[in-house]
């Protein structure tokens, strides 16, 4: 007989048929007639429920069955006279492929903490939450690929090994080969990379950004979607050390159609998310947040409010006045903390947010400087119950302008002559964004901890399994 996934099972209309499947054991109960097996194959969170007679079954087997073991189950399946579904199977052979010894199997009851669930990461993705978890974070990738895809987007594969230190200044992975108890120095007494692998000084990239900017000036409209990695010592629950992004570049874009094109693209995926995970939403609503599934509809509701830097600092420094207390100062020129962020999403606009035209001294090189002198094209969408979920710019594209602002800002300009070169053969306006692929999922999941939308998280201290 052909195995069906347990989502067919519980949708098949037919009742009567034969029926095998195949799944881990959720649990067993039951009496010394019958007993009910809860199994679950990752299919969908709902489980199947298998019914055993126990007078067609020998003990031994049955012993075997315990919260966490591997089974197939073959029977009839039949319309349920239980509560909650609406067919089960009448069990006529099962044969146990793992066992879970009761005594060692961590995941035994239900409502472990997350705490504890990411310390047995290799096992969470059998509990409800991870499952629901693991399915939306496939959806969304599902929803972002076709999103550009329909687009006429160009999906561009960025180099994860990188030679230029231009957007990350000390919060680079160093990648090497060198013998780390037996280091070349040179007679300055710095290291001498030029022993190394790569034959100069490597690391992990922290975006894809610069030469996605490459491509766009050929392919007109791209995005990379690949892992970034930081080395920044941020412990927050809105930080990993290897995460997901995702950066569309837009030749001809201006800043407006890039504001555009984020608050359209975002609210695809959480269309996405509320037509295609319907039950992994009820489920991670009704167990973390209640709110969850209004947030999303809220969101898909409202227009994004779009204002200045300046302006969003105008309005911190009146909340303040009027007895708001932030813990970190407000000051026009220094960066938003994500309190900040907050308070203009959550309590004064009570919507996303997305803030233009920040001072130049806290955004990156490439960004569009305006005619001010002071300020640049940037663009922050800000979110409810994250901060920062996506960061962007229309890029500066005069070559002049670019190499000043590079060497003002201590850009080793030898690192970066291929991207200088853009400007220099056939530039053009162009814009473009990254999102936080876990940022996006801690939207649309509820969860409030970014190491729990990610299967192995990695953070300071942190890179087991
Ligand atoms: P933040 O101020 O929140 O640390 P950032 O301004 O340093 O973020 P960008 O360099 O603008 O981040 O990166 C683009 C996007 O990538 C951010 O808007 C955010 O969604 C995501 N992101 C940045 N750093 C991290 C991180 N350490 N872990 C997870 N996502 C991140
Ligand atoms: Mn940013």
């Amino acid at each position: 007989m052909k195995r069906i996934k347990i989502v067919e099972a519980l949708q098949q209309k037919e009742t009567g048929v034969k029926v095998l499947v195949k799944g881990w054991v959720r649990t067993r109960r039951g009496n010394k007639n019958v007993n009910f097996i809860a199994l679950n194959d990752g299919s969908t969170i709902n489980n199947i429920q298998i019914v055993v007679d126990l007078a067609n079954f020998d003990e031994e087997t049955l012993k075997l069955i315990t919260t966490g073991a591997c089974i197939a189950a073959a029977g009839t399946l039949v319309a349920s006279q239980g509560q909650g579904q609406n067919v089960e199977i009448q069990a006529e052979n099962i044969e146990v492929y793992g066992t879970a010894d009761p005594e060692t199997y961590p995941l035994q009851k239900k409502g472990h903490t997350l705490e504890f669930l990411r310390e047995i990461a290799h096992l969470r993705p059998r509990t409800n939450t991870f499952g629901a978890i693991y399915r939306m974070r496939h959806n969304m990738a599902m929803a972002i690929h076709d999103f550009f895809h329909k687009k006429g987007f160009v999906y561009v594969h960025t180099p994860i090994i990188t030679a230029s230190d231009c957007e990350g200044a000390g919060q680079m992975f160093q990648v090497t080969t060198m013998n780390l108890y037996d280091l070349k120095k040179d007679e300055n007494g710095s290291i001498d990379y030029s022993h190394d692998f790569f034959g100069k000084q490597a690391s992990l990239t922290v975006s894809g950004q610069l030469e996605g900017e490459l491509a766009a000036m050929a392919l007109g409209e791209i995005y990379t979607f690949g892992p970034t990695f930081r080395a920044e010592n941020s412990n927050t629950p809105r930080h990993l050390s290897e995460f997901w992004m995702i950066e569309p570049e837009m030749a001809f874009y201006e800043i407006e159609e890039n504001m555009d094109l984020a608050e359209e693209f975002i609210k695809y995926c959480i269309r996405w998310a509320l037509e295609n995970c319907q039950d992994d939403l009820k489920f991670l609503s009704d167990m973390y947040d209640k709110e969850l599934i209004d947030r999303l509809n809220f969101v898909l509701d409202n227009d994004f409010k779009r204002l200045t830097y300046t302006e969003g600092i105008k309005i911190l420094q009146a909340a303040i006045a009027k007895g708001h207390k932030f813990e970190f100062p407000v000051d026009w020129g220094t960066d938003l903390q994500s309190e900040h962020e907050r308070y203009l999403v959550e309590q004064h606009f009570k919507r996303p947010v997305i803030l233009t035209d920040y001072p130049k001294d806290i955004k990156s090189f490439y960004m569009k400087q305006n005619a001010d002198e002071k300020t640049v094209r940037a663009m922050d969408v800000l979110f409810p119950k994250i901060g920062e979920i996506i960061g962007g710019s229309q890029r500066e594209e005069d070559y002049d302008k670019l190499k000043k602002r590079a060497e003002e800002m201590h850009v080793p300009l030898k690192d970066i002559w291929w991207y200088l070169d853009t400007r220099r053969f056939g530039t053009a306006p162009h814009s473009g964004f990254g999102l936080g692929f876990e940022r996006l999922l801690l939207f649309v999941t509820g969860m409030a901890n970014i190491r729990d939308v990610i299967p192995f998280p990695r953070t300071p201290n942190n890179a087991e399994f």
